[in-house]
Order: structure tokens, then sequence, then C-alpha cells
């Protein structure tokens, strides 16, 4: 019933060469369904190395990685693709919604891409966009919304393929303080609502407490 288990994660870069560095030294993490846990790091301490490697954007140079159960860290490409497609959602402190679409097609888009038909695709869409309170943004292009709202449509996009974890770096990080907060309440709001889980990296240590447990990286491992 895990949804996210790493097991003596090992990653170093420039092994044998000058400027070698160790950035996970044997981390170990699980995240059972439904819990919510906040990644809280120092600038250059590995959090998005960690990101990359639980998102199977990359891999570690020993160690295991489950996503629901399953061992991905010796998958392959296609495999890890198709995992990441349908179990992992993404969110980053920048939106990086394609400009020329609508909120909606954003949203639609990952969902055709995991073969979902475009009706169901956009029920979906909708469905999610009202959840965030953006019903009347359906038809807007990113740039003719607001920081917030952006950040809430790249939230749905996430969410879109219904995946079993939520993988967040700095979700509101580029927002005001009070935008930020109303925003990450309407995403735990949802993440709750789904009983998904999430592994979020975030600075505000406000938002940081209010999830179910906070995880520090530290000399390459977690410390609760
Ligand atoms: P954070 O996201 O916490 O700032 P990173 O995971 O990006 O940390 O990086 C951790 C350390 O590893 C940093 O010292 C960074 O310079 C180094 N690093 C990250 N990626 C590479 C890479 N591809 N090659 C060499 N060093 C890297
Ligand atoms: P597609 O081929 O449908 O664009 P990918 O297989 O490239 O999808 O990616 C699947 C998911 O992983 C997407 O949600 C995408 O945002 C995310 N992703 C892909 N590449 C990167 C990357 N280099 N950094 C962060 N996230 C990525």
């Amino acid at each position: 019933n895990d949804v996210l288990h790493l097991e003596m994660l090992e990653k170093c870069y420039n092994r044998g060469q000058p400027g070698e560095i160790s950035v996970l030294q044997g981390l170990n993490l699980t995240i059972p369904r439904g819990q919510v846990a906040a990644l809280v790091a120092p600038s250059g301490a590995g959090k998005s190395t960690l990101l990359h490697i639980a998102g199977l954007l990359d891999t570690p140079d020993s160690g295991r990685v489950l996503i629901g159960g399953e061992d991905l860290s010796a998958a392959s490409d296609k495999r890890r693709t198709e995992a990441r497609r349908r179990d992992l959602g993404f969110v980053y402190q920048f939106h990086h919604l394609l400009p020329e679409f609508s909120a909606l097609e954003n949203i639609v888009l990952p969902q055709l891409a995991n073969g979902v038909g475009r009706r169901a695709a956009e029920a979906r869409a909708r469905e999610l966009l009202e959840r965030l309170g953006l019903g009347a943004r359906a038809r807007h292009r990113p740039s003719a919304l607001s920081g917030g709202e952006q950040q809430r449509v790249a939230m749905a996009r996430a969410l879109a393929n219904g995946p079993k974890l939520l993988l967040a770096d700095e979700p509101t990080g580029n927002l005001d303080p009070g935008t930020s907060e109303v925003v990450f309440g309407m995403l735990m709001e949802v993440v709750r609502e789904t009983g998904l889980s999430a592994l979020i990296a975030t600075h505000n240590l406000d938002l940081a407490g209010k999830m179910d447990r906070v995880l520090r990286l530290a000399g390459g491992r977690l410390v609760e």
C-alpha cells in the first residue's frame, strides 16, 4: 500500500573526476497512500536530484525506486515513461503551460497522450477547472491568466490522469504570500478528496507545517 518507496539511494556526480559530489547517500523514504510529505532542503542539498529520481526522470547509481509496489529502478525506458504518465503528476515553480493552447487544452493534451478519448478528457478537464475555481477561464491562454490562475491550471494538468503520486517543486514559489496560501489550500483540498499521496518541496515552513510530515534533506539523507 506504499505509493512511493525509495531504498538506499546513492547518487554521485562527476565520479572519479575533480568536482565529484555525492548527493544522495543511502537515502530511504516510504510514502503510504494518502500521505502528503513536505521536503525541505537548503539549496544544493539534492532536492532536484531526489525529485527527478522519484519522478523516473533520472536513475540512481544504486538503490531501488518502487512506485505503487512496482520496482521501476531497472525497468525499460518504455515502462518508466508509461508509469510516469499514468502514476505521477508534476508541478513546478513555473507553470510550464503550453502558451499557444487554452487552459482546457493544456489539461486535455496529457490525457490524450495517455490514451483517453477527447470527450472524456474534456469532461475531466472541465471538472478539474471547476474544482480549482477556474470554470470561467477554460478558453483563456496562459498569458491571459494571473500567476495564481496559471499555477492552478498547472495543478489541474498534473492531476488530469489521476496519478497515484504528486511530485511538486516549490509549486507556489513564485506567488505572493497571500495567493500562495490560497492556491496551496486549493491544491490540498483536491489532494485530500482524491486520497492522493504527495511529496512537495517548499521553503515555506508555514505550508510545510500543514502537511502530514516534514522531511529535511541533509547529508544525502532524509531526516524527519
Ligand atoms: P538542489 O535542487 O537541492 O539545489 P540539486 O539536486 O540540483 O540540488 O544538486 C545537488 C548538488 O549536485 C549541487 O551541488 C549541484 O551543483 C550538483 N549537481 C546537480 N546536477 C549535477 C550534474 N548533472 N552534474 C554535476 N553536478 C550536479
Ligand atoms: P510526453 O511525451 O507526453 O510529453 P513525457 O513522457 O515526456 O510525456 O513526460 C511525462 C511526464 O514527465 C510529463 O508530465 C512531463 O511534464 C514530465 N517530464 C518529462 N520530462 C521532464 C523533465 N526533463 N523534467 C521534468 N519533468 C519532465
